[in-house]
């Protein structure tokens, strides 16, 4: 779609992760690229400045652990190699297979593990890389300390609104030739359209029942700690706690409490932090004094982050896109627990099948918007559905909300048989065995949908000799040791003097 440099540019609303890969991307199609974006960031020399100077009011999740899938990865190289090459400029590690398999498994490589490399990054790291990419393009005006405050709208013959320009906090209004809202999980998108008289999106929302702690800290040797694995995760039930290698050495402790465990919400106190860390042998080691120090010493706060929701909001309906010309990518359309680690990747998906859409359909914004809606359900839901469900389970298993409906009983049912199997087998044998290993990895890094873990015989056939040991008693050791809700507190009391 080559449009006369003087019409309308498209216009970004957000320049977070979704919004600025957009951006770039829209530049394909656009001579002129609007990005608007509410905080002000300083155009610093690196990422280390970015992690300790950036304010990011709009995005309370900076510094907090990211995870950057596989999946992001591939979305990388095949549409924004520059921001890969750059990332590993700044020293970003590519974690593939063999460096996060557990010692109990021996690799041979096969077609496809080179797929399978995870970033060992800190988001403010990937954001200032991509923000650089984004800021030094031709054709791409990043506006900052611009705050969207609605939208502006024609409508012809009683048909559906097309969007037509961009309402800012000041009054003035930007003419767009299409507009793009990345504005994150606090989206006020749908109060928008309402605005401009469009049918209202299609939404669904479910609490992920948690909160969410993170500190972040950098080795003193550039090392991990001697005997541990690229990934320590463990997910307990009464409580889910990771360690996300970064970049530069660094590396950050992220710790999911269920909300209605009072016992678990003074850890933003970072004594209190470290004291329940050492609870857990899989993480103590990390944070030994000789392996590891808080990232900006002693003061490093421990961030906590509530309100936490899976949500998914569709702008197109049978009738076609709610208005013309309005798009809806990243955390404003799909987010889902952020201990799946998976926010980032929707992101770079939707932009990516964005920038697919406006390629195949470079005169008709209905059907691109039609072309990623569809793509994104196929390409995104069965992850977010996937999320829903994992929290479900967690939630029933702590005595969640009774449910009444006969079928939300079957599938809870269902779910509840199926993650009984996937507890006591597929888990375990994952680390022992090289092929359930790898399939999970792939599942878990977006590169094969979720449903492959339901349908996929061979696995469930080499999943049951495990299963049969976990039952007599004697599976595979897990790989995060099982802590009791009670012996952590006891450890919280005694460093309180309590
Ligand atoms: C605690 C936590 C941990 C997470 N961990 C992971 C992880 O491990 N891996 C992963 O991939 N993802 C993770 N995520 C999700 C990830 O942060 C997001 O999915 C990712 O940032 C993409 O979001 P986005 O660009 O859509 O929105 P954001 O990054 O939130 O960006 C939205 C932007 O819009 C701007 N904005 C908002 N309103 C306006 C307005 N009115 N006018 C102008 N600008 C506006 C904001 O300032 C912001 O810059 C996590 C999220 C949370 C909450």
């Amino acid at each position: 779609m080559r449009m006369a440099a003087d019409d309308p540019p498209a216009v970004v609303l957000g320049g977070g992760i979704a919004g600025l890969a957009a951006a770039r991307l829209l530049a394909r199609h656009y001579p002129r690229v609007v990005v608007l974006e509410r905080d002000v960031r300083t155009d610093c020399g690196d990422p280390e400045s970015a992690f300790g100077t950036w304010q990011r009011p709009g995005v309370p999740q900076f510094r907090h652990s990211h995870a950057f899938l596989a999946r992001l990865r591939l979305v990388l190289l095949a549409h924004l190699p520059e921001l890969l090459d750059r990332l590993r400029a700044l020293g970003v590690r590519e974690l593939g297979l063999a460096e996060i398999a557990p010692p109990g498994i021996t690799l041979a490589h096969e077609d496809g593990d080179e797929e399978v490399v995870l970033l060992a990054c800190r988001r403010a790291t990937f954001e200032w890389a991509l923000r650089e990419c984004v800021r030094m393009r031709p054709g791409i005006e990043l506006r900052e300390g611009v705050s969207v405050a609605g939208l502006s709208a024609s409508r012809r013959d009683g048909r559906r609104p097309t969007v037509d320009g961009v309402r800012l906090a000041d009054g003035a209004v930007l003419p767009a030739a299409l507009v793009v809202d990345a504005t994150g999980r606090r989206s006020r998108g749908p109060e928008w359209l309402r605005a401009i008289g469009a049918a209202p999106a299609r939404e669904l929302c479910a609490d992920t029942g948690m909160f969410y702690y993170t500190r972040f800290y950098r080795l003193h040797r550039g090392r991990a700690p001697r005997g541990t694995t690229g990934l320590v995760a463990g997910d307990l039930g009464w409580v889910k706690v990771a360690i996300f290698p970064g970049d530069r050495a660094s590396f950050s402790i992220s710790v999911g409490a269920p909300v209605d465990d009072p016992s678990l919400h003074g850890l933003s106190d970072p004594a209190r932090f470290e004291a329940f860390l050492r609870a857990f042998p899989a993480v103590a080691p990390w944070r030994a004094r000789a392996v590891s120090t808080p990232i900006d010493g002693p003061a490093t706060p421990v961030l906590v982050m509530g309100q936490l929701r899976n949500r998914l909001r569709r702008f197109v309906d049978r009738d076609g896109p709610v208005a013309t010309g309005f798009f809806t990518i990243g955390d404003a359309a799909y987010h889902s627990n952020p201990v799946y680690g998976r926010g980032s990747t929707f992101a770079l998906v939707q932009a990516a099948l964005l920038d697919e859409a406006l390629g195949r359909y470079p005169r008709d914004l209905t059907a691109a918007a039609r072309f990623l809606d569809r793509e994104s359900e196929r390409e995104l839901r069965p992850f977010w559905e996937a999320a829903v469900a994992g929290d479900r389970r967690t939630l029933g298993a702590r005595g969640g909300p009774k449910v009444t409906d006969p079928r939300a009983w079957l599938l809870g049912l269902a779910e509840g048989a199926f993650g009984w199997f996937f507890d006591r087998g597929m888990l375990p044998a994952s680390r022992v065995d090289a092929a359930i290993f790898r399939a999970l990895m792939r599942i878990f890094n977006m590169l094969e949908p979720p449903e492959r873990l339901f349908t996929d015989a061979g696995l469930l056939v080499r999943a049951l000799p495990v299963l049969a040991r976990v039952l007599r008693g004697d599976g595979p050791p897990p790989l995060f040791p099982v802590v009791t809700r009670e012996w952590a507190l006891s450890r919280l009391a005694r460093a309180a003097g309590e």
